[in-house]
C-alpha cells in the first residue's frame, strides 16, 4: 500500500484494539480487504468513529505507516450508509452473507473489480428492496457471485463431457465437481441434484441480463428458496469452508 491513499470501500466489521482505538476490516476494488484504524474511534467525542461502521461505503483517506505496518484512517467521506438493511433482520442477514463470502473469497479473488460493483449494486438494490423481491435478489447476487468466483455455472452444456443440453432435457448439478451436467453424467454421481426446467430457464435469462432486469423475471417462490440453498452450497464448495452466517442466520435466511 502506498503511504498516502484514496480508497474507496464498503466496511466488513469493526473491532476494538486497546480502550478507544477503532479497527475496520474494510473491502476495497482496489487493494481487496484490508485493516484500518480510526485512532480514539469510541471515544465519545470522536467524529471519524461513529459513521465507520460495518454495512456503509464510502471513500477513505489512508495513511499507511511502513514501520508499524498499519493503517491509519485520516477522514471517510460517506457515500451511503445501509440504515434499511440494519433494520430488518432478513435483510440483515442476507447482507452479512454477502459481506462474508467478500472476506472468505478475498474480495473476490482475481474478479475483485467486478466482484466488487456486483457487491455495491447489490447492497444499494437490498436497501431499497420491497421485501417480496428478497430472494430473487439474493438469488441473483450468489448466482453472479458463484460465477466471478470461477464456476462454470452454463445451464446449456454438460461441464463433465461438453455435450450441450437441451432445454427440454434435464440437467443436473454435480456436487463433487461443482458443475452442471447431464443425465449420463449424473448417473455416475452419488450426489448429483436435478435442476428443474424453470430454475434451469431462470438462469438463461438472468446470465443474459442485468441484475436489475432480472429480478422483474417471475419464478415460482419454493424454486427459488431451493436454488438459493443450492447457490449457498455450491458457494461453500468454491470457498472450501462453511459460511457462519447461514448457521446464525438460519431463521431468517431460509
Ligand atoms: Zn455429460
Amino acid at each position: 500500500m502506498k503511504r498516502n491513499s484514496k480508497l474507496e470501500g464498503i466496511v466488513i466489521r469493526n473491532y476494538r484494539i486497546q480502550d478507544f482505538h477503532k479497527g475496520a476490516v474494510i473491502f476495497s476494488p482496489d487493494t481487496g480487504i484490508f485493516h484500518a484504524i480510526v485512532y480514539g474511534g469510541y471515544k465519545g467525542k470522536s467524529k471519524l468513529g461513529p459513521s465507520v461502521q460495518p454495512l456503509c461505503r464510502g471513500k477513505f483517506d489512508v495513511y499507511h505507516d511502513p514501520v508499524k505496518k498499519s493503517n491509519k484512517i485520516l477522514e471517510y467521506e460517506s457515500f451511503a450508509v445501509y440504515e434499511d438493511i440494519k433494520s430488518d433482520l432478513k435483510k440483515y442477514f442476507t447482507a452479512l452473507s454477502w459481506l462474508e463470502i467478500s472476506v472468505k473469497s478475498h474480495g473476490g479473488g482475481e474478479s475483485r473489480s467486478d466482484f466488487y460493483s456486483l457487491l455495491s449494486a447489490a447492497l444499494d438494490t437490498l436497501e431499497l428492496l420491497p421485501e417480496a423481491l428478497l430472494d430473487r435478489l439474493a438469488v441473483q447476487f450468489l448466482l453472479r457471485t458463484a460465477i466471478l468466483l470461477g464456476g462454470n455455472l452454463n445451464p446449456n452444456e454438460c461441464g463433465l463431457c461438453g455435450k450441450k443440453i437441451a432445454s427440454e432435457e434435464p440437467l443436473y448439478y454435480s456436487r463433487a465437481d461443482a458443475c452442471f451436467s447431464c443425465s449420463n453424467c449424473s448417473g455416475i454421481q452419488a450426489q448429483a441434484a436435478l435442476i428443474s426446467a424453470g430454475i434451469k430457464k431462470y438462469i438463461e435469462y438472468s446470465l443474459k441480463n442485468s441484475l436489475e432486469t432480472s429480478l422483474n423475471a417471475v419464478i415460482d417462490n419454493n424454486l427459488l428458496k431451493y436454488f438459493k440453498s443450492l447457490l449457498y452450497n455450491i458457494i461453500e464448495e468454491y470457498l472450501e469452508e462453511n459460511l457462519l452466517t447461514l448457521k446464525t442466520g438460519k431463521d431468517y435466511l431460509f
